[in-house]
This record gives structure tokens, sequence and C-alpha cells, in this order.
């Protein structure tokens, strides 16, 4: 056998960024230095809508989105931000607000101050806080109420949005260069300085740096990829990591996937946000869902139990397999806002559902539980395989909630609290 030095496992490269807080009661979210990677979403209700827009943040939170962001942008948008707030304290749920203001902010938050206290954090995109002399005093007023009301801000820049001052002088100057760039390569420059600049300009008017969040995002893979590369080099703010416009269904989250991944391996990012564009009919929840997977599946972060299931082949005539693997997912995830608080650690627990003899023993075995449907041809038996070892085979028609019951025990068995005795 040749020899050569053992393959070293891959692992996300550590992250480097300063640390903020973003604090509603005693909710604490960091983001950035040694937290996790944060999940984040943001509503699409009419926020003057305030029972509609508090039941969408609930959803969102209760899906696992550490912090929620609401748009506000009108003065009626503004009053109703803090019955927003209110509303969810009602219902028990602290997940921090994000007011993401454009054109307006700077009025909004000084003439609703009840709105700007209501929130636990700001989104200035600085495209669209005002032209010519009107762009620092705009600025510097939603900066100033940031800090009056001790709140960090996200300087988010978007190329759909980009201060297109900036990118006018910055194409002048490029035309001076011996060896111009390419329009593209300007374009990239002049989102980083626009975020940059501006996070400079934050500093200066007595922002704390580690309360200055970062976004550069465009809706090209390979375009935030080298944005975000270059905009890690140059800065360790905190970093907000999204693929904006993202498109609908597999197309959304395939992208969303493919750019975030790449980045997040090198450490670059802090929070994502998945901007999938929900299809008729399809909850909002889905965005967290899909962010949560792709942190879960580079390993950064551990949310739900996770299900293997094969993808069925000519073993697998009949559809039972892929109705127990979808069956045991769905009852997983709508069991898990009670179970994380009863069965601490349950998120670890692996099923495996497998569709014949094949690969079915082999993957349950490495799961904590797993169950090996019988393919075509194969004997109506589906042996189960718990820690390893295989301890019993389910007949019949009610395999399906016979397995469910068994998973079910299996996590009361090896997650539930632990009685304390009392002397
Ligand atoms: S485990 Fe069996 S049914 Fe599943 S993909 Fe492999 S061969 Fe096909």
């Amino acid at each position: 056998m040749q020899d050569h030095p053992a393959i070293e496992s891959a692992q996300p490269k550590p992250r480097r960024s300063a640390q903020a807080r973003i604090v509603w009661g005693s909710r604490v979210v960091t983001v950035g230095g040694d937290a996790p990677v944060r999940v984040q979403s943001m509503t699409n209700t009419d926020t003057v809508d305030v029972i509609a827009t508090a039941i969408q943040v609930k959803e969102l939170a209760q899906a696992g989105s550490e912090v929620v962001r609401i748009t506000v942008n009108t003065p009626e948008a503004a009053a109703a931000v803090p019955h927003v707030r209110e509303q969810l304290d009602r219902m028990g749920i602290d997940v921090p607000l994000v007011g993401d203001f454009h054109y307006n902010g700077h009025t909004l938050l000084t003439q609703y101050p009840a709105c700007a206290e209501a929130l636990s954090k700001y989104r200035i995109n600085p495209g669209n806080v005002g032209k010519g002399d009107k762009h620092d005093r705009q600025f510097s007023q939603m900066v100033e109420a940031a800090m009056r009301w001790n709140k960090p801000v996200r300087i988010g820049v978007n190329w759909g949005s980009l201060d297109q001052e900036l990118l006018a002088q910055m194409m002048d100057e490029n035309s001076q260069r011996a060896q111009p760039w390419d329009a593209k390569q300007v374009m990239y420059e002049a989102l980083i300085s626009s975020a940059l600049q501006s996070a400079a300009r934050a500093e200066a008017l007595g922002m704390a740096h580690e309360q200055i969040l970062l976004s550069c995002k465009v809706s090209g893979v390979q375009d935030l990829i080298a944005v975000y590369r270059e905009l890690a080099k140059r800065t360790d703010h905190a970093l907000h990591l999204g693929l904006t416009e993202a498109g609908m269904g597999t197309k959304g989250t395939v992208a969303s996937a493919a750019a975030l991944s790449i980045l997040l391996q090198e450490g670059i990012g802090d929070t994502i946000r998945v901007s999938l564009t929900p299809q008729p009919g399809e909850s909002r929840t889905q965005e967290v869902v899909i962010a949560s997977e792709i942190l879960q599946a580079l390993g950064l972060r551990i949310f739900v139990p996770s299900v293997t299931a094969c993808p069925g082949c000519g073993r697998t005539t009949s559809t039972t397999f892929q109705e127990l693997a979808k069956q045991i997912d769905d009852f997983l995830r709508l069991q898990m806002p009670v179970w994380r608080k009863q069965y601490p650690g349950v998120e670890q627990l692996k099923v495996a559902v497998m569709g014949c003899i094949v690969n079915g023993p082999g993957e349950s075995k490495h799961a904590d539980i797993g169950i090996s449907l019988p393919g075509t041809g194969e004997a109506p038996a589906a042996p189960v395989f718990i820690d390893g070892e295989k301890r019993l085979t389910l007949r019949g028609e009610g395999i399906a909630r016979e397995f469910q019951v068994l998973v079910e025990n299996y996590i009361q068995n090896r997650f539930g609290r632990q009685e304390v005795p009392t002397s």
C-alpha cells in the first residue's frame, strides 16, 4: 500500500469578525466573533397590519429565525412597529426585530421614537438615504438615532440600489487609469467602497465599531463570492451574507446554497438570510428552513435531527419508503419546538429510512435509529436498527406508525431530562 499523509477532514475556516449584540429585553443575539452563524429572515406582510405581521414574525421565529426584519416604509408602518413588538411580547416571542429603512428612515426614526426604541437593529441602505448634500445629513440622522437608542446597524448595500453618485465617481476615476478595469470590477469596488465608507462615517459620528454590520448583496453567485471575499479581506465588521433576489423554488434554493456554502466554508459570513421568493401558497418560513439546512449541511450548526433517506431506484417499486421518510421528517420538525425544551440535545439525533437491503442495513447501523424497508422481491419485513444493532423487525400495514413510535421512545429514553434525586 502506498503511504501518504492522513487525509485531513474538511472544516470551515475560523471567523475573525467583531461581535455585535442585538438585544430585546433579556434576549441577546450576538453576531460575529465566536458566536454561531445566525439565521435571519424578513416578513412580507404590510407592517401596518399589526396582527398579520406579529403572526408571521412568530412563525419565522418558531421555525428558527434568530432575528426578523420588518419593513418600515411609511409613517403608518413606523407607528405600527411598537404595537407589533407589544403583540409579540404578549405571545411570549422575544425575537429581536430589525427595521428595514429606505429613503425616509431618517425622518421615521426621528419622528417615531417608540418605533426606534421597539426595534433592536436598523438596516441602513447608503444608496437610498438621499442624494447630494442630503445624503450625509440623512445618513447621520439615522446613525445618531441608533446611538441614541443604543442599537446596532447594518449598512446594507445592494447592487439594485447602489449609490449612483459614488458609482459615477468611480467610473470617472476608472477612465483615468492607464489600464481601466472592466465595468463589473468597478461595480464590485463601488459596492465595497459604499459599505466601508459608510461604516467609517458612522464610526466618525461616534458609533461603536462592533455595532456596525455590513452587507453587499448581489444576485449572481460568482459576483457574491468575489465581492464578499474582498470585503472580508478589508474589514473585520460582522458580515450579513445573502444572495439578493435569489428567485423561486429550486433555483433560489440552489443558488443560495451554492453561494453561501462556498463563503461560509471560507469563514465568511456571520449571519445569513436566504432571499427566496415564496411559491404561491408556500409558507414564508421556507427561507428559514433553507438557511438552517445550509448551516447544518456544512456542520456549522445543528438545528433538527437528520433523516438519511436513500433516493430509491429500480429495487423500490412502491412509494412506501418515500412516504415513511417524509412522514418521519415532518414529524421530527413539527415536534422540535417542544422537544428542544423537553429533550436537550435531541437535534443531534440521526434517523435512517432506507429502501432495500443493498445499503439499508449498513446505513441504518450508522444512524441512531434506522429502518431498512423491503425492496421489490424481498421478504415483506423491515428490520429496525437501534444504536448500530438489529433490535426488531416490523411487518404489515402499520410499519410507518410503529416506526414513528419507536423513534419517539428512543428520543424519550436517550434525551429525556434526568430526574435530579432529592435527599
Ligand atoms: S438502498 Fe436500495 S433502494 Fe435505496 S437506492 Fe440503494 S439500492 Fe436503491
